[in-house]
């Protein structure tokens, strides 16, 4: 079955005992025990849940994997996979990060003496001058947060050690675009809250594996730690899925639109969007891109400011992923996490600006970005009078 099937029919086949086409949202907690011990493969709803089930199965099938496990949020999900390390561990990881990853890293696991160091370049060679016996995960996103970069997870795949895992954070991709484990990585994480439901409704994150063992231990932690999503947030996030690769085909061309449009006009300092036509990894690894499109606006942060209260149809919020079109400052948003220098170190300046390209027409998207910087601009102008 290819993609597009997959995503609607997998483990969703119409209910035994009614019929319905759309299986049931299995709310109950608790499950029926003939005798201790003996039941369908249901006890207890943070063990194991139907609903959870089939969103399981549905993402390990679309990633191209053996496994999946699905958690409250893609934080939750970053978190179960660090759960393998212990003390004295070392994480490797690319530099261009969620800010809320950086901070797991930064101020929960380095307190228990696990330490991360960054790369800044895509250049696998600069990885390996770091691996060493205690690198035990390295830590990439690809399309990476906020600045779009690609890393080539074959090539990191083939020069790391072998008790090394590589984790890739699929979540700007989707399988849609990108499968990871088809290129070496050992896991794939996503916070499922973005593209993959696709309608900014569901907080959520999954997990993704073909290693039984590594499988095991996470799903040991789901459990044990608990932070499972809920019934009906995965039934939302199949529903959603049901039509990601439409949505990404669309966010897709429409950020291609928005990208030729920025990269002409000429109060854009710089845009941060993927040369999908000569970038050997995206070739290699990708099939398409995503809505994601990073550029730099403003001479001071009033303008910027004022650039972002002059949208109308664009919205100013933190996440990503969904159908409308969203707009952040990462430095005082997604990535306020960091400090300056952290922040200046990555590139990640005051008037970056990261947009989330809809799926609403390309036109009335132009059409907002452009009166807005007009808007700015003209009053920049008057101010300065
Ligand atoms: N990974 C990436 C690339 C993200 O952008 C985010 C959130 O923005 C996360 C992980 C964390 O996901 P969540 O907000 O669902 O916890």
């Amino acid at each position: 079955m290819k993609f597009e099937t997959r995503s609607i029919h997998i483990s969703q086949e119409p209910d035994l005992s009614t019929g319905a086409i759309i299986p049931p949202v299995h709310l109950s907690t608790t499950f029926y025990q003939e005798i201790p011990g003996r039941h369908k493969g249901f006890e207890y709803s943070r063990t194991q849940n139907p609903t959870r089930r089939t969103l399981e199965e549905v993402l390990a099938s679309l990633e191209d994997g053996n496994f999946a496990l699905a958690f409250s949020s893609g934080c939750a999900a970053t978190m179960a996979v660090l759960s393998i390390l212990k003390t004295g561990d070392e994480i490797i990881s690319s530099s261009d990060i969620y800010g809320g990853t950086y901070r797991i890293f930064e101020k929960i696991l380095r307190q228990y003496g696990i330490t991360t160091n960054y790369v800044f370049s895509n250049d696998p060679y600069e990885i390996k001058d770091l691996l060493n016996e205690r690198t035990k995960i390295i830590w990439i996103e690809t399309p990476s947060n906020p600045l779009l970069k690609l890393y080539s997870i074959n090539d990191i795949a083939s020069i790391k050690r072998s008790n090394t895992i590589l984790v890739v954070d699929n979540t700007f991709a989707t399988p849609y675009f990108q499968r990871p484990l088809n290129h070496g990585a050992d896991i794939v994480v996503h916070s499922s809250t973005k593209y993959l439901n696709g309608h900014s409704d569901v907080v959520g994150g999954a997990v993704i594996t073909n290693n039984e063992d590594i499988y095991q231990r996470i799903k040991f932690y789901q459990n044990a730690a608990g932070a499972i999503p809920s019934p009906f947030d995965c039934f939302l996030t199949l529903r959603g899925i049901k039509t990601l690769s439409i949505r990404m085909e669309r966010h897709f061309e429409n950020a291609r639109k928005v990208y030729n449009y920025l990269k002409n006009n000429r109060f854009i300092k710089k845009v941060y969007f993927p040369d999908i036509e000569n970038d050997e990894i995206y070739k290699r690894q990708m099939a398409g891109f995503c809505g994601m499109i990073s550029f730099e606006f403003g001479n001071d942060y009033a303008q910027t400011e004022m650039f972002l209260k002059s949208l109308k149809i664009i919205k100013n919020a933190e996440s990503l992923g969904g159908i409308e079109s969203l707009i952040c400052i990462p430095s005082k948003m997604t990535h306020a996490s960091l400090s300056y220098e952290e922040r200046e170190k990555r590139g990640i300046t005051d008037n970056l600006l990261r947009l989330s390209t809809g799926i609403e027409n390309a036109e009335d998207i132009i059409d907002d970005l452009s009166k807005a910087i007009s808007l700015s601009m003209r009053n920049r102008l008057n101010y300065e009078i």
